[in-house]
């Protein structure tokens, strides 16, 4: 300890010997003295260590239907792949919080290998909300990639190390923490290498891709840039552990319906008719029996397709379901704009035929719920901007006249009903 003058006298810091001019502030106890340095770099060693002590505990693990009763907040439709999805992440998670378990105890042999999950499904069918969801309601960090950005390795390796810079960033730079997480990688069909049945187009290179990728999906300790890219070489790299991180991968695998047909051979059911809904009934019935090996003939490789044994895949969401989308999970559109509205004082309604109208144009627009958003804001865009203008109006209604844009909203004001 650094001595210190007699009473009155100039003071010393009594753990780094810093005098009064060199710091801010020292504050004095019983024979000793503190500056305001050293009070932050205790409070940052005692953060850590706490920090650290939070995230090597077990995760508390939600069962299988306690999890799909989350998801069902939030996500409307998809059963087969929720059930699938909920069972794999309570196995995931319970496979961790052992694998914690044996490193605290060197006589446990028994090693779990991990099993990622791959997504199959068209456009805005909910492959990214559902593994967002997922994240949420376990409350691990959560990162989004997308496969199409990422080099080869060797050539820009820093690339897929950057999909862990995510994540981490996602869990305030906790590596314990991140290390439990969930990384979700989109667009995974598009870094297939051409495939037995699709055309020479497409990029050979992307073989150099999964092989990149399959090192962090088996489980590697990888060097993450804390800033990211090469622009900084002297930045001292973080150390990841990527063996507990689960990866869910998605892509719509355009054509592969075919091939899982093709496998399937006679023992597809026909459904005959081919008017619209009956026709995705069909793809969807011969999708939910989607195995492994048709990525394999999609030009995955075999070494990635082994690190994916989980598989299911989600059905192009129907009028019906877009329709509920709209109207039920805890963030509705619907539910989100009434709020909006109200806010100005006002009631906002949608009238069944509308909400039909919207589902039906994003059917159109072949981008599934994602097409729902920019609809309902073309919808309410007028509404929108004259409300907060008129403070006589109490009520509107949204209608289907509305949503084709041929006529205005209905807006009640008072005990009148005029059109916009
Ligand atoms: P994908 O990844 O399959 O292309 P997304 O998950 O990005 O589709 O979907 C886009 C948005 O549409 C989501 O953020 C969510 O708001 C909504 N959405 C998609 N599918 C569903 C669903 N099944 N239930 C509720 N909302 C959905």
């Amino acid at each position: 300890m650094f001595e210190n003058t007699e009473e009155g006298g100039p003071v010393n810091c009594s753990f780094c010997g810093k005098s009064q001019d060199q710091v801010m502030k020292i504050v004095a106890g019983p024979g000793v003295y503190i500056c305001n340095e050293c009070v932050d770099l205790c409070k940052e060693i005692i953060d850590e260590e706490f920090r650290e002590q939070m995230s090597s505990e077990p995760l508390l693990v939600l069962k299988p239907q306690a999890i799909m009763n989350k998801l069902n907040n939030y996500v409307i439709g998809q059963d087969q792949s929720k059930k699938t999805l909920s069972v794999a992440v309570y196995n995931h998670y319970k496979r961790v919080n052992h694998m914690l378990e044996v490193e605290a105890d060197d006589n446990d042999e028994t090693e779990l290998q991990k099993s990622n999950i791959c997504l199959v499904g068209p456009t805005g069918s909910g492959k990214t909300y559902l593994a967002q969801s997922l994240a949420k309601i376990l409350n691990v960090p959560f990162a989004i990639a997308d496969a199409t950005t990422l080099t080869e390795a060797g050539y820009v390796g820093e690339d897929v190390e950057n999909i862990l810079l995510k994540l981490l960033q996602s869990a305030d730079y906790d590596v314990a923490k991140a290390e439990k997480g969930i990384i979700y990688i989109d667009e995974i069909d598009k870094i297939a290498k051409k495939s037995e049945n699709v055309s020479i187009t497409r990029d050979v290179s992307g073989e150099g891709v999964q092989q990149a990728l399959l090192k962090i999906l088996e489980g590697t300790v990888a060097s993450v840039p804390p800033q990211g890219g090469r622009k900084h070489p002297q930045q001292e790299l973080i150390q990841i552990d990527t063996k507990n991180i689960l990866f869910i991968v998605g892509g719509a695998f355009a054509g592969i319906e075919t091939m899982v047909k093709n496998r399937l051979g006679d023992k597809t059911i026909g459904f005959g008719a081919d008017s619209g809904t009956e026709s995705i009934d069909e793809e969807n019935s011969v999708m939910q029996q989607i195995i492994p090996e048709d990525l394999l003939k999609f030009g995955l490789i075999p070494e990635f397709v082994g690190r994916l044994p989980i598989m299911t895949a989600l059905e192009e969401l129907k009028e019906d379901d877009l329709v509920r989308i709209l109207t039920e999970p805890k963030n509705a559109l619907v539910k989100q704009y009434t709020k909006l509205v109200e806010l100005d004082g006002v009631t906002l309604e949608f009238e069944p035929e509308a909400l039909s109208r919207v589902a039906e144009l994003a059917i159109k627009r072949d981008t599934g719920a994602r097409g729902l958003r920019s609809i309902i804001e073309e919808t309410m865009r007028d509404v929108m901007f004259d409300i907060p203008s008129q403070e006589d109006i109490e009520r509107v209604i949204i209608t289907k006249a509305t949503v084709d844009q041929t006529e205005g909203s209905l807006i009640k004001k008072g005990n009148t009903k005029a059109a916009s």
